[in-house]
């Protein structure tokens, strides 16, 4: 579907909202309605390049909506339902397992998508991905 996201191109440049693409949920995700989102040192951080989130990105991890849609296996939200954003986990390590997602061993790799071999990326403009954030990339709508 079409969004409109704030994209970060390059190192302290200012955040472009264009038109971009967004593909629909897959496995154990979910697509929200973003209607509020803080910013944070952590997304300048990202945008000035000291931590090397590839760019071009969708920064925002602060993140709240409303949820349109759901993909396979979700069980704890659904259509409709009012939400906080918050960081990804893979759910199947041994931190995510024993209740500890905060620290999952798949954090950086998901979050971050920092030396990942097989990025999440689910925001495109025109055939390029463009790199998410914490799993959220709340600048966008
Ligand atoms: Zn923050
Ligand atoms: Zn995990």
């Amino acid at each position: 579907m079409e969004i409109k996201a704030a994209i970060t191109t390059e190192k302290g440049s200012p955040f472009y909202v264009e038109q971009v693409q967004l593909e629909d949920p897959k496995e154990g995700e979910v697509m929200v309605k973003v209607v509020a989102s803080g910013t944070c040192h952590t997304d300048m951080v990202a945008r000035d390049q000291e931590y090397p989130v590839p760019l071009p990105a969708v920064l925002g991890h602060e993140g709240a909506g409303v949820v349109e849609k759901v993909g396979d296996g979700v069980k704890s939200v659904s259509e409709g339902d009012h939400v906080v954003l918050s960081f990804a986990y893979c759910g199947r390590c041994k931190n995510c397992l024993t209740g500890h997602p905060y620290v999952c061993e798949n954090f950086t790799e998901l979050n971050f998508i920092v030396d990942s071999p097989n990025p999440p990326r689910r925001i495109h403009r025109d055939g390029e991905y463009l790199t998410t954030f914490f799993g959220q990339s709340s600048f966008a709508t």
